[in-house]
């Protein structure tokens, strides 16, 4: 799945407004809901919901301790003949790597052996990382081009049990998130924005991804 033109396209069925490179960086309790402030623009609504993912704690202080922000890496190389035919994992699913219908491989991992450098919100690839990628993926696999198209980086979301944190905040009920896919969301994203919904607008019962199952003060 392409996620960029993913989301475009639920946005573009959803009808809604979309405020681009707008920080929210209030939540705050007002009359029927809650009122958000950002830098384009003051909203408020009856009710809102948190995607910031490995953010979430930069946002509201309930997220320190439960969503760690956590970075993931990736290469990408140039056309190489045919090795795989499916995409493949290795140590425990730390290294993962596919090979792209054009002949392309994309790797990513190599976060187990930096660990505490791996953790925090800065976004961008590292010397040791990358040089890692690349010496594991050329040493199994020679044929593969020594030329790298494209490496890049971002914030992932770390839960403490490595499961995605749907509820609603304490102090803002009305205020539901769905955080924490440690590095997961793409599969799991739409299982747990449908339980979120369901808690949040229709009283339903919490799904296997509640917060509440950590035990302690989330959200
Ligand atoms: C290199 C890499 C490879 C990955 N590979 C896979 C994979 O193969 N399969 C898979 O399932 N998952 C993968 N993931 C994880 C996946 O990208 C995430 O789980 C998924 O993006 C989570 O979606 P999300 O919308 O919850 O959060 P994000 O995609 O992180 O989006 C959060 C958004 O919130 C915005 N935001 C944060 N704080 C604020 C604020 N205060 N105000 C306004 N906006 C804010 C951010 O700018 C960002 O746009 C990968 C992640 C990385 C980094």
């Amino acid at each position: 799945i392409d996620p960029a033109r993913f989301t475009e396209a639920m946005l573009a069925a959803s009808g809604a407004t979309l405020l681009e490179n707008c920080e929210v960086y209030a939540l705050e309790a007002a009359e029927g809901g809650v009122q958000l402030r950002s830098r384009l623009a003051t909203v408020r609504a009856g009710h809102a919901l948190l995607a910031t993912n490995g953010y979430s704690a930069l946002l509201h202080p309930s997220f320190q301790g439960t969503v760690l922000p956590t970075r993931a890496q990736m290469l990408l190389t140039a056309a190489s003949p045919r090795i795989l035919h499916t995409l493949a994992y290795a140590n425990y699913g730390y290294e993962y790597f596919r090979q792209l219908a054009d002949g392309r491989v994309l790797m990513g991992g190599w976060r187990s052996l930096y660990k505490d450098l791996e953790i925090g919100y800065t976004d961008e690839t590292t010397e040791q990382v990358q040089r890692g990628l690349e010496g594991f993926l050329w040493e199994r696999f020679p044929e593969v081009s020594r030329q790298v198209e494209l490496c890049w980086s971002g914030v992932m979301g770390f839960s403490p049990d490595g499961m995605p944190l749907v509820g609603a905040l304490r102090d803002l009920p009305c205020v539901g998130y769905a955080v924490g896919f440690t590095g997961h969301g793409l599969g799991l994203g739409l299982e747990a924005a449908e339980d979120l919904m369901a808690t949040l607008l229709r009283g339903e019962p919490e799904g296997i991804f509640s917060a509440g199952r950590l035990g302690r003060a989330s959200g």
